[in-house]
């Protein structure tokens, strides 16, 4: 789950008549993200901003910095006069604050996550709720239950919301050519963005590991039955050379990608069925598929592990086995086990 780095600071890529730069970002200790600026379109267009953190900032100026020492491009942050977010993940917005102190660019974001960059405070309290009642479900006992919960709300203190000025749709393109693609399963509002022969695919397709997936009963329109029909979506979209992630290496190859990915998770779902032969928790389950991990890392580890087994009991092939103590219970474990 982690995204080291193993790309250049700035990379320069061409789509068309445009010139795309990647720009590496510390988005978090030892966490590695990309903002992409668009040059040669109607006006300097940036997609997304790392997360806001100090290192992500300063890289992001570094990044504009090295765009005119090395790379002859007369354009820094205040030049830019379009902002796309691809996603309401802090490591791809949580910047905005920072770069609306250089720039009051318009900003462009999907429908389904406007409200994480514009509500941000509501979004924390209300998703923690739905968590919190994820997590019982799990199996964590209330000392666990705590940790977690502090690990989760402690990202309330990162961003301030700001306004957004433009949703992206899919039948409407923006200038000359940004089209968008929505793209639901990692995170709701997951939209990927082709310009020309390039698809960003933000967080949807990774070169190196499968993206974060989580249960839809804590946020709508995430789940891994969304992001299968999402990866379908886009598996042979005409016209695509070039894939570029927020996170690690570009792909050349979407379609391979998308089946490697697609692979990985039906391994997944088989060996959660067979961990479910005798009645358990996601707790477990988590522990068998993912080891003793630490930190953010275990809320990652249920969140993956719930999709996954909410894809089975909502396909009918997972019931619950003590569904007298959920009934009667105050705060239940449920127990899983396999039809
Ligand atoms: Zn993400
Ligand atoms: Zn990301």
């Amino acid at each position: 789950m982690s995204a080291k780095t193993d790309t250049p600071r700035v990379e320069r890529f061409n789509a068309g008549g445009f010139r795309i730069y990647r720009l590496r970002l510390q988005a978090f200790p030892d966490f590695y993200a990309h903002a992409h600026l668009v040059l040669g379109a109607d006006t300097p267009t940036l997609i997304d901003v790392g997360s806001g953190w100090a290192d992500s900032n300063d890289d992001l100026l570094a990044g504009f910095a090295e765009l005119q020492a090395g790379h002859g491009e007369k354009v820094s942050l205040a030049d830019v006069g379009r902002i796309i977010i691809t996603h309401g993940h802090l490591d791809h917005f949580g910047g905005l604050a920072f770069v609306r102190e250089h720039t009051r660019a318009p900003i462009g974001v999907h429908a389904l996550d406007r409200r994480v960059l514009t509500n941000f405070e509501e979004r924390v309290v209300l998703a923690a709720k739905s968590l919190r009642t994820f997590l019982i479900h799990a199996g964590l006992d209330e000392k666990r239950l705590g940790e977690m919960m502090q690990m989760y709300t402690f990202a309330k203190g990162l961003y301030h919301s700001v306004p957004v000025d433009f949703t992206l749709r899919e039948d409407e393109t923006v200038a000359e050519g940004f089209r968008f693609i929505h793209v639901p399963g990692h995170c709701p509002g997951q939209v990927c963005v082709q310009l020309a022969d390039v698809l960003f695919t933000a967080d949807h397709v990774l070169s190196r590991i499968t993206p974060h997936q989580s249960p839809e009963s804590i946020t709508r329109n995430v789940g891994l039955g969304h992001y299968f029909d999402s990866l379908r979506k886009v598996r042979d979209l005409p016209g695509v050379n070039l894939c570029l992630g927020g996170h690690q290496l570009p792909i050349r190859n979407l379609a391979k990608r998308v089946d490697e990915i697609r692979r990985s998770h039906e391994r997944r779902l088989s060996k959660v069925l067979q961990l479910c032969a005798e009645p358990t928790t996601v707790k477990d389950v988590s522990r068998s598929l993912f080891g003793a991990v630490n930190g953010y890392n275990v809320l990652l580890a249920l969140q993956e592990t719930g999709a996954h087994i909410e894809y089975l009991y909502q396909r009918g092939e997972l019931a619950v086995a003590n569904l007298e103590e959920v009934e009667n219970a105050q705060q239940p474990a449920v127990l899983y086990h396999r039809v």
